[in-house]
């Protein structure tokens, strides 16, 4: 709790009233607390692409100068491109964020065909060769929506399906089309998520309490997902069960 109290003096220097505030800062307090965990969350974040980025950079330079081999040389052009990836979708999730509290996720609509659209999104796992990706459903369904937005939100789901389901190697991806509605889902085979942390999980910076040690994370993809899936007069969900996996799903109306 915090007190202020300001005194009042007539002319002769008297003191003639007293105003006083009292506030609850409980509240207040949590907020920054949740905001310093949060700067230093995201610089950790950012700390370790930008080292990774550095490291590569320092051993390209003698590659060159020396003459080295040039599949060498493409091993390490590559790991700056991935670790330049990483630093580029932490800052475009933080755009977001900024957009979103100033009420500036605008949205530009195209029509484009869905699978098509997963199909693109989904490359960079298939080129990474560790998950097998599965789509299945109405792949002739076309929809009007901001293409950029909606890719993100597939790619959140499948990322973290990678990340949170390392050991089982299958994602299937279901687009299920009906009379007004579009429903996309991404299912993984992994750890799942306890019953009593679902509630939560779209709200922002929220991250299940085991999973910040062992994994890399802002607590902000489901967040943005939810906002650009809400601008778009959808929905949103998740169905899982600790241990069998999760199925990540939204859904768009269809004109
Ligand atoms: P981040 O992955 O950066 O932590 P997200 O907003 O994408 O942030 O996810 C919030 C939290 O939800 C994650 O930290 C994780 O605990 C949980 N989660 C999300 N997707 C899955 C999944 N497919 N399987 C298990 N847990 C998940």
């Amino acid at each position: 709790i915090r007190v202020q109290a300001k005194v009042y003096f007539d002319q002769e220097n008297k003191p003639v009233r007293m105003l006083g505030t009292v506030l609850d800062i409980t509240e207040f307090k949590r907020l920054q607390q949740q905001k310093d965990d949060f700067i230093s969350v995201a610089s950790h974040e950012l700390k370790t692409p930008m080292t990774s980025l550095k490291a590569s950079i320092q051993i390209l330079d003698k590659l060159i100068k020396t003459n080295g081999n040039p599949q060498t040389v493409s091993v390490f052009v590559e790991k700056s491109n991935s670790s330049l990836n990483k630093m580029q979708h932490l800052v475009e999730s933080l755009l977001n964020v900024s957009r979103i509290s100033s009420g500036h996720l605008d949205l530009v609509k195209s029509s484009f065909n869905v699978a098509d659209m997963i199909n693109e999104s989904c490359d960079y796992v298939r080129l990474a060769g560790d998950h097998e990706i599965i789509i299945n459903g109405d792949k002739n369904v076309t929809v009007n929506a901001d293409k950029q937005k909606i890719e993100q939100v597939v790619v959140n789901f499948v990322n973290n399906a990678v990340k949170y389901a390392q050991h089982s190697k299958q994602i299937i991806i279901d687009i299920a089309k009906r009379s007004k509605t579009l429903k996309i889902s991404v299912q993984d085979f992994g750890e799942g998520i306890p019953y009593d942390k679902i509630p939560h999980l779209f709200e922002r910076y929220y991250r299940v309490d085991s999973t910040g040690l062992q994994y890399s994370g802002l607590g902000l993809g489901l967040y943005i997902s939810a906002e650009i899936v809400e601008r778009h007069s959808g929905k949103i969900g998740v169905n899982s069960e600790a241990g069998r996996g999760s199925t990540f799903w939204f859904t768009l109306p269809l004109d």
